[in-house]
């Protein structure tokens, strides 16, 4: 393609790329952004999770270990060539929840945690911003947890994995603000999403829970994506570095 075909689409079609895809937030994502008129790539471990959320916004789909790095490098090429050369964001939204007791917690389970949330998103964040122009923008998925030192459902290694992702968004909003790329963040509440919905079996939990917010109960996934979508889009210019909280009002902070 033609630098000045990839310039024509790049003003036409803005195009993301959303990690954690397949499901809950980030599926939201995804739709949003189509709906936003994004050509959006669905990349999940969930690979037949994401060809179906794909397939219904005409986006398209690969499969993939974020902490995987040869394949991370690999899919970042391949996205960006489906994408018609250009990507102007990414949303990180790959990630896993653990919530063992502090005392009875895996040493291998607390450093899977690890890295899937922070080493799958640093990953995934250096390798957008290798294909990036000035102007690419990019939110990662932190939460109250790493805000709070946990206190909902996720316990030390969740709590201390969002942490990290939120020092991480920072230093990359540090670090890539030469290339002109911008790195922001959000730091959702409870979410009504396949990773948040079996401890609400729970229903002592479940009260415990949605009596934190302000407002009451958890959030649908939408409220979140459409938080990631603004981060994302060239109306938030001025906003750098920051980590959102989309909590209903917990941390009021
Ligand atoms: P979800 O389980 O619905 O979706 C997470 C997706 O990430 C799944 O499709 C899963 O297959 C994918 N994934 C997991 N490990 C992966 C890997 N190694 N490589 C590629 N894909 C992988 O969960 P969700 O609630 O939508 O969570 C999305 C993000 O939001 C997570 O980082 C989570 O920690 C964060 N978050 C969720 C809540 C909540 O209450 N649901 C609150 C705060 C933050």
């Amino acid at each position: 393609m033609l630098a000045d075909e990839r310039d024509g689409l790049r003003s036409d079609v803005r195009t993301a790329i959303v990690t954690g895809g397949a499901s809950g937030i980030g599926k939201a994502t995804c739709e949003l952004l189509a709906r936003n008129g994004y050509r959006v790539a669905v990349v999940d471990r969930d690979e037949l999770g994401a060809h179906s959320v794909a397939d219904a916004i005409d986006g398209v789909a690969f499969g993939l270990d974020v902490t995987d790095e040869r394949a991370v490098i690999s899919l970042f090429e391949r996205a960006l060539e489906a994408l018609g050369g250009t990507l102007d964001a990414l949303a990180t939204s790959a990630g896993i929840l653990e919530s063992t007791p502090f005392m009875e917690i895996d040493l291998a389970a607390f450093r899977l945690v690890y890295e899937i949330n922070v080493i799958g998103t640093y990953l995934c964040i250096r390798e957008a911003a290798k294909h990036m122009k000035s102007g690419g923008r990019i939110c990662t998925i932190a939460s109250v947890a790493g805000k709070r030192g946990g206190g909902l459902t996720g316990t030390a290694a969740y709590a201390a994995s969002k942490g990290a992702v939120i020092a991480l968004t920072r230093n990359a909003a540090r670090s890539l603000a030469e290339r002109g790329i911008v790195v922001n963040g959000v730091a959702p509440g409870p979410v009504l999403t396949p990773m948040l919905l079996p401890t609400f079996e729970d229903r002592a939990h479940r009260l415990r829970v949605e009596a934190m917010p302000l407002l009451g109960r958890a959030a649908e996934p939408l409220e979140i994506a459409e938080a990631i979508a603004w981060l994302l889009s060239p109306e938030a210019s001025y906003v750098n570095g920051e980590m959102l909280t989309v909590d209903g009002g917990i941390c009021l902070d």
